[in-house]
């Protein structure tokens, strides 16, 4: 065959082929747009796990009317304009792929009313229909501040990848993890999540990162989480990490109960897993896996978030800094409490 250009269209599945595998990454790539425009509460409704519906409303800075068509278009985004920006990433997006993408493999929807930068709300609503190749004109709408992002039928033209999501229960659970996990990290944004007109998650905006982690994992556990902090010295690099480490007592056949985060964003790592690891060296046994809430924070410039593309991954610029840094505050706060359950108790009590 004679070397051809791919027709956008197909660009843009490819794309999506890359980072949209099932109904949970267009939840994740939404509900980060909506926290990157600053929203205060964030609604996720889900129909059949999200294989007929997937609609999140958030409160957000919205998008100006006229913008509409570019936040559809491939490459586009508000985030970033400069190599040196992409140095220190800030915001949980950046590619200005994901509308593109997910318009590109479904039936999307979107209706926002925007604020300008002084505050100021736009007259009315907008919305604007995408599918396939198909773009509408944006037309004038009713609707709240913020944006509201409807996807139908995903996949509807890329049969082999419907024909590889699960049971709609298996969707949503990948789903209502993904949220618990973004969740956590953001604790002063309300979340919900409504699966089938049933409400899952109902998470009020709290003021304290601890309340929020304990609401995700479950009063039950409340007890036995110890807070735990550090923060380098500004010659450093001023890196923070804090976290909640669970007793021993408390650790799991699997490591799903471990909330890894960086700069506010989920993350796989096997550096900050490991540290956990090291930190409870002794005290759970090798095929256990503790609680442990771990969240650091990091000068942007230290931490490469474009290795990956779904933003699972990220390389720190000196991973055993991280690791050192990770495996002290909880080995410390682990040495420092009695981890015999009935002092442990008294200690509570006192
Ligand atoms: P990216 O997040 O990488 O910029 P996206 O394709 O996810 O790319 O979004 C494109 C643009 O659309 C964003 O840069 C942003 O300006 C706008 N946008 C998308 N979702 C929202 C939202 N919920 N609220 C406000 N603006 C949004
Ligand atoms: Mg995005």
């Amino acid at each position: 065959m004679p070397i051809r250009k791919l027709p956008p269209l197909l660009v843009n599945q490819i794309a999506a082929g890359e980072v949209i595998e099932r109904p949970a990454s267009v939840v994740k790539e939404l509900v980060e747009n909506s926290l990157d425009a600053g929203a205060t509460r964030i609604d996720v409704t889900v129909d059949d796990g999200g294989r007929e519906l997937i609609r999140i409303a958030d409160d957000g800075n919205g998008i100006p009317a006229d913008e509409l068509p570019l936040a559809l278009a491939a490459h586009a985004t508000s985030k970033l304009h400069s190599a040196e920006q992409l140095a220190a990433i800030d915001t949980l997006g950046f590619r200005g792929e994901a509308l593109a993408s997910i318009a590109s493999v479904s039936r999307m929807r979107i209706t926002t009313r925007a604020r300008d930068e002084q505050g100021q709300l736009a007259e009315a609503a907008a919305t604007i229909e995408a599918s396939g190749d198909q773009l509408s004109d944006p037309a004038p709408a009713a609707g709240a501040p913020g944006t509201t992002i409807e996807i139908r039928d995903l996949f509807f033209n890329t049969p082999a990848r419907r024909k590889f999501l699960r049971t709609a229960s298996t969707e949503f659970g990948h789903i209502n993890e993904l949220i618990q996990r973004l969740a956590m990290v953001h604790h002063a944004v309300a979340f919900s999540l409504t699966h089938n007109g049933r409400k899952s998650l109902d998470l009020s905006a709290e003021r304290e990162r601890a309340r929020r982690c304990v609401a995700v994992l479950g009063k039950d556990l409340e007890e036995g989480l110890l807070a735990f902090e550090h923060v380098d010295t500004p010659e450093r690099g001023g890196m923070q990490v804090w976290g909640l480490a669970g007793m021993p007592s408390l650790a799991r056949a699997t490591g799903k109960f471990q909330y890894l985060c960086v700069n506010g964003r989920p993350v796989r790592d096997r550096q900050l897993t490991h540290a956990v690891r090291e930190a409870y060296r002794g005290l759970v046994p090798p095929d256990r896996h503790p609680v442990a809430v771990v969240f650091v924070h990091m000068d942007p410039a230290e931490v490469d978030v474009n290795v990956h593309p779904a933003k699972a991954e990220v390389r720190f610029r000196n991973p055993s800094a991280v690791h050192g840094l990770v495996l002290a505050a909880i080995r410390q706060r682990l040495l420092a409490a009695d981890l015999t359950p009935s002092a442990r108790m008294a200690e509570r009590s006192s």
